[in-house]
């Protein structure tokens, strides 16, 4: 069997953020250059009060 690659995800199975224990979907992502989405950005918890974030890689297909 050929397993798919797995990267490491920032939610748990039940779709939960690993680090606050919130519900991961309607998190907003933020990339920090939007004329470079390969500088990265982040994930942003909406939950009020939470101020938990990840940073993220954009998986950009870019030659360099
Ligand atoms: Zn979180
Ligand atoms: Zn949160």
């Amino acid at each position: 069997m050929n397993e798919p690659q797995q990267k490491p995800s920032l939610d748990d199975t039940d779709g939960n953020c690993r680090q606050c224990g919130h519900p991961f979907d309607p998190n907003i992502v933020v990339a920090y250059d939007m004329n470079d989405f390969s500088k990265g950005g982040e994930v942003r918890c909406t939950v009020a009060g939470c101020s938990c974030f990840h940073s993220l890689d954009f998986d950009l297909k870019t030659a360099p």
